[in-house]
């Protein structure tokens, strides 16, 4: 069983111990007779940082990970496999602090923030998750408005203002069970260890806290969802606290640069913005409609009938696909019988065939014949039909030869 140097003192960054057993499979790993390395485990991930032989003090072992182990033994994870490490060698144990004080934050945050929801409107915390960038926890309630979710955090803040102490202590299951616990686990041990913020939580847990809840910085609540078993709400605390309001504020700065306004009215300028593009989308659509309706009657106009049929050919240079697809059903309803052939060379080399509706051809058959040749892919009904090229040089040729092939059906 490893001693867990963590229970005690959450601010021991720097600690001797003995190696106990180095293995290689499946990675690299140390164990060692005590730490203060915190291995993942209710919801906290594990610390990093360095181990470093005290017969060797210029080969830092890289810690990635830390995990529990069978019979109570914690694994030190390393980057590469340590040389020429024997059981019995004395090391030094380096947290990497930063990591540490973050992960004092969150979860000492987290702590205070289930407190306070259940102090408020009696939510209940069901889980906790710590995540490389916010921290969430699931609290059992049907509903959740943006009103409890301010009043949470202002509560939570203010406890953290007040500064008050953080003590850990250790009862036994049955004291436990009379203290009134905001959490208790599941019965595996009779020795409960305790976090006590004075006068608002009390719970069992195992983590590493500050000891001083202004320790904790302050808590930003931010995305809520409904999951499967009541709400999810994220949060972050301490420096991350800062570095996510940062980063939201240089986002809604470069927004409002876009716009030329404050960052307040960036939801305004927003909104205006999308209600004119709906209506140039609106515009652009009447327009197209026109334009292709006018282009088919001149179309019709120049393409001389034969036998009381019209076979129109004609690629264009730069219309996308929409566009020649309307002109073709323009062309197929100003004109009882007719055949049309009709490509774009860009953005996008597409074809466009169409027949009045009953008309002698098979529209569908006849693209995907013309794509096995031309290398791409399309298809459709009978009366219209539509493709993909991937080059836009041989449109011109085929779309001819394809129109020699039809004229005497005309
Ligand atoms: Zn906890």
């Amino acid at each position: 069983m490893t001693t867990r140097l963590y229970y005690h003192d959450s601010f021991l960054y720097d600690f001797d111990a003995e190696v106990h057993e180095v293995t290689d499979s499946p990675r690299p790993a140390l164990i060692l007779d005590r730490t203060a390395f915190y291995p993942t485990s209710g919801g906290q991930v594990s610390d990093t940082g360095w181990i470093i032989p005290s017969v060797d003090a210029d080969s830092k072992l890289r810690v990635t990970e830390v995990a529990d182990s069978q019979h109570g033994r914690v694994v030190h994870y390393l980057e590469a496999p340590p040389k020429n490490l024997q059981p019995g060698t004395r090391v030094r144990g380096l947290i990497d602090p930063t990591r540490r004080r973050d992960h004092m934050q969150q979860h000492s945050g987290q702590h205070v923030l289930s407190a306070a929801f259940v102090r408020l409107f009696n939510m209940p915390t069901v889980s906790f998750h710590m995540g490389g960038d916010y921290c969430s926890i699931d609290l059992e309630t049907p509903s959740l408005t943006q009103d409890q979710i301010e009043a949470a955090e202002r509560l939570a803040n203010e406890i953290i203002l007040e500064n008050r102490p953080v003590d850990t202590r250790y009862v036994t299951r049955e004291e436990a069970g009379k203290l009134g616990l905001r959490k208790l686990p599941p019965a595996e041990r009779d020795e409960l260890r305790l976090i006590d913020i004075r006068d608002f939580d009390l719970t069992a847990c195992g983590g590493t806290h500050v000891s001083q809840t202004g320790q904790i910085g302050c808590i930003f609540l931010r995305k809520s969802e409904k999951v499967r078993q009541g709400w999810r709400v994220e949060f972050v605390a301490g420096q991350r606290a800062v570095t996510t309001a940062r980063r939201d504020y240089s986002t809604l700065t470069d927004t409002a640069a876009l716009f030329s306004s404050h960052v307040y009215d960036v939801p305004q300028q927003a909104r205006k913005s999308l209600d004119e593009i709906r209506s140039l989308r609106k515009q652009r659509e009447q327009s197209q409609e026109e334009l292709a309706a006018a282009q088919a009657a001149s179309l019709l106009a120049e393409t001389p009938e034969a036998n009381g049929r019209k076979l129109v050919v004609r690629v264009f240079a730069d219309r996308d696909l929409n566009f020649i697809k309307l002109l073709a059903q323009k062309l197929t309803r100003q004109h009882p019988a007719v055949v049309a052939l009709l490509a774009t060379k860009s953005p996008q080399p597409s074809l466009v065939f169409a027949q009045f509706v009953g008309g002698p051809q098979d529209m569908g058959a006849l693209m995907k014949e013309t794509m096995a040749k031309l290398g791409g892919r399309g298809g459709g009904s009978k009366d219209m039909a539509q493709g993909g090229a991937s080059k836009a040089e041989e449109l011109d040729a085929t779309l001819e030869e394809l129109a020699r092939q039809l004229s005497p059906l005309k």
